[in-house]
């Protein structure tokens, strides 16, 4: 049996990856979970899987299984550790599980974004591999897997194009926060949801495909693609392009994951193509402004993509509750860029955990 954590159990992925597990309940063991603040779900959830070990932010009595920080769960035995805690809090424990030579499946997106370069040299080190836990990740993986990386001429990366991809340029700026909830095909947390609407999603994911391919930015490209069925394409230098399609349905990354690459029978509906469009479109700099800044910071490197990231989040946050226009969230963004040279004074040019943390809470701070 391989041993599984799952960090972030009790979120869209988490719940997902439990019910891949569930199905292959004779392959798979839980030894860890950590749940956020649902803390009935992590109950019923350590009644079925009986992990030995779980953290949790609420504490209090959760069964058989003993309560240890977040921090050392991520790094106790296990043959895969699933990262699939949301925003920035999933940083450190994705860093330490590497460090130990744990094998992890990814799904947070920080991880490499954040700190791209720290987790790859962690992982080479000490040998441990990453497994994308994403659709377009996914996709390309298995399509990089059968061509030869010399061959490459670039490769292409799908957005659904989020809750707003329709919606009058004019009235973008008043959008309220249930429109931009409402995605038209994958069903996932509030916050990726409305980095999906931003396209802020793809942007990260640009930066996590640059780290876990190795492939260098110029290269890759991301495209609108409503209906969400061609996730990831790969061009050859003789003009051959290589698409993975499946239906939108995140326990098919999850299982190739978990399965490390090899292929099992999936919960998966086939996909029919029968009847089917697919339609591709560019990316509006008007639309998805926060995309292109992003991006940008991405590719400047350094602090730069830890300040968007974090800038994004914190803005985002601040729409969904309401405080401030849809429109404000890229500005808020793009004035803490600005503010890179200041957030980043005294802090060495060394990428290391300590500076991103640090940069992290300066801009909550400033935020405040
Ligand atoms: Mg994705």
């Amino acid at each position: 049996m391989k041993k599984i954590i799952i960090l972030g159990s009790t979120g869209s992925i988490g719940q997902q990856t439990l019910e891949v597990v569930r199905k292959y309940s004779r392959k798979f063991k839980i030894v860890g979970l950590s749940g956020g603040r649902n803390i009935a779900l992590l109950r019923r959830q350590i009644r079925e899987f009986k992990p030995k070990f779980v953290a949790s932010q609420k504490g209090g009595k959760l069964g058989g299984a003993k309560l240890i920080p977040l921090e050392k769960l991520a790094v106790q035995k296990c043959a895969l550790l699933v990262s699939a805690i949301a925003g920035v809090a999933g940083l450190k424990p994705t860093l330490l599980a590497l460090k130990k030579g744990r094998n992890v499946a990814l799904a947070n997106k920080e991880s490499l974004v954040l700190a791209g370069d720290l987790m790859l040299q962690a992982a080479k080190k000490s040998g441990a591999q990453i497994f994308p836990i994403d659709s377009e990740h996914s996709g390309l993986w298995q399509l990089l897997n059968k061509v030869d990386p010399k061959t490459i001429r670039r490769v292409v990366i799908t957005a659904s194009g989020g809750a707003l991809r329709d919606i009058p340029l004019t009235k973008l700026k008043n959008v309220k926060p249930r429109q931009v909830l409402a995605h038209p095909t994958w069903q996932m947390g509030t916050k990726i949801t409305l980095d999906c609407a931003t396209l802020a999603n793809k942007a990260f994911e640009i930066i996590e495909a640059h780290h876990l391919f190795g492939i260098p930015y110029e290269k890759i490209e991301a495209v609108i693609h409503p209906q969400s069925l061609v996730h990831a394409l790969v061009e050859t230098t003789d003009g051959n392009v290589f698409a993975q399609l499946s239906n939108p349905d995140m326990r098919l990354p999850i299982q190739l994951a978990l399965f490390e690459g090899r292929r099992e029978a999936s919960l998966v509906k086939p996909l029919d193509l029968s009847g089917q469009k697919l339609e591709f479109r560019k990316i509006e700099a008007k639309r998805y402004p926060l995309f292109f800044t992003i991006l940008q910071a991405g590719k400047r490197g350094g602090l730069a993509p830890v300040v968007a990231a974090v800038a994004s989040e914190m803005a985002g946050r601040k729409f969904l509750k309401g405080e401030i226009k849809f429109s404000k969230i890229e500005r808020f963004t793009r004035k803490t860029l600005e503010l890179t040279p200041q957030i980043s004074e005294g802090l060495t040019d060394k990428l290391s955990t300590k500076n991103i943390l640090k940069v992290i809470e300066i801009i909550k701070k400033h935020f405040e």
